[in-house]
């Protein structure tokens, strides 16, 4: 199809920025390291359409719930693609990953014991397990914005004693081998130096455990799509320096887990203005799109955006102050003030810059239903992955 099928508001994913990004991460590794994993952070956006495409780029399903589990396995993802993360595993499918060969990255107390339990019922197998890593950041980054001010919650904490202690307990079984560490840990400044002290806290745990390590999965949470920040380029050079200084290229394979770092470049929310609203003094601009679509939480402030005039724009009067509102029938729903810009009318269009990347799917069914999402392909053409949901949708599995 060569013109957009959408009806409004409606995500768009440009293939080609999405190619350009998955090219920057698969150069960055090869470059830096050469034997890599690429993961894809299923939380982040679990459009059936971008998992698939993903999969046919070589990568990896990086899923942390049951859900995401049979997602992938209905997508086609083979179980040794799998990375299973999360401290709330299914028993059933932490042990189909570890005999399928698959990456599991224990989180939790329980999953030590899951693990003795396997390593007993098949004593002539060999089990390769990984262990996700909580350090102090704060003290090993000083100044870096952590998302919590009281630290990360997940994995096994490195200055208790706990990591260690998880680390014995393994090594103590005759048919399971510490294969790996995960160091996962998303900050809010994203620094390049966090990535590199997180690198450094892998090359600490291995020296001081004496572990020969088939992986090291450096997580997600990076930048991307953004020219004021940095990227894969700067990340993993820094990442595989450290690494470098004592783990062996041909040895250990390094896993990268991205999420929202390889889609926000490619993807907008695309909607228009269907009325104006002038009361006393003041206009109000009335579109389709919502806040809710953009940041659920409606925390956010500030939406990057273009607009599209549907006519010249130079030949209109100027208004002093325009409020762009949401769809949603709450107060709350207004996204940006225009200052002293052209007048809008119906049929503009306001267009979200590097927007919906988690938000596509974490978006609540409030008022409205998921929007539409449309793929323009790399040759210009476009393709509906995903039609907007109606009371279809809405009313499955509802008994009444
Ligand atoms: C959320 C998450 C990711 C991806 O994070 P982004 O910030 O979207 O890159 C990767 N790994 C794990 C374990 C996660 O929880």
């Amino acid at each position: 199809m060569n013109t957009i099928p959408a009806q409004y508001p409606f995500y768009r994913i440009k293939e080609k920025e999405l190619l350009y990004d998955i090219g920057l991460l698969r150069d960055s590794l090869t470059e830096n390291w050469g034997n890599f994993v690429m993961g894809y952070s299923f939380k982040t956006n679990s459009l059936p359409w971008l998992l698939s495409y993903l999969r046919t780029q070589g990568f990896y399903a990086e899923v942390v719930s049951a859900e995401e589990y049979g997602l992938a396995h209905r997508l086609g993802y083979p179980g040794r693609n799998i990375i299973y993360n999360g401290p709330i595993k299914d028993k059933k499918i932490f042990e189909a990953v570890l005999i399928a060969g698959g990456y599991v990255n224990l989180d939790s107390s329980q999953e030590l014991t899951w693990m003795e339990e396997l390593s007993a019922l098949y004593p002539a197998r060999e089990f390769s397990a990984g262990l996700r890593v909580n350090c102090d950041i704060a003290s090993l980054c000083p100044g870096e914005e952590l998302v919590e001010a009281e630290g990360g919650r997940f994995g096994y904490c490195f200055e208790n004693g706990v990591l260690e202690a998880a680390i014995k307990r393994l090594s103590a079984l005759p048919n399971v081998k510490v294969a790996g560490l995960h160091l996962h840990s998303s900050t809010q400044s994203r620094t390049v130096q966090v990535y590199g002290a997180l690198a450094g806290m892998a090359v600490r745990i291995a020296q001081e455990y004496g572990l020969s390590l088939a992986y090291v999965d450096m997580g997600g949470g990076y930048f991307g799509g953004r020219s004021d920040k940095p990227d894969y380029r700067d990340y993993f050079k820094e990442i595989c320096r450290v690494l470098g200084t004592y783990f062996d290229r041909e040895q250990t394979t390094l896993i990268a887990e991205p999420g929202v770092s390889l889609i926000s470049r490619a993807t907008t929310f695309e909607t228009q203005v269907l009325d104006v609203k002038d009361i006393r003094g003041r206009k109000f601009i009335v579109t389709d799109g919502s806040r809710v679509n953009l940041n659920p939480l409606v925390t956010r402030h500030v939406y990057p955006h273009h607009i599209e005039y549907c006519s010249d724009k130079n030949i209109r009067p100027k208004e002093g102050s325009q409020w762009i509102c949401g769809a949603t029938c709450m107060e709350y729903d207004r996204l940006f003030e225009l200052v002293d810009d052209a007048a809008l009318i119906p049929g503009d269009k306001i267009i979200y810059d590097t927007a919906g990347g988690y938000t596509m799917c974490l978006n609540p069914l409030f008022i409205h239903y998921f929007p539409a999402v449309i793929i323009e392909k790399e040759d210009g053409s476009f393709f509906t992955a995903r039609a907007p949901w109606g009371n279809d949708e809405f009313l499955q599995k509802n008994y009444w």
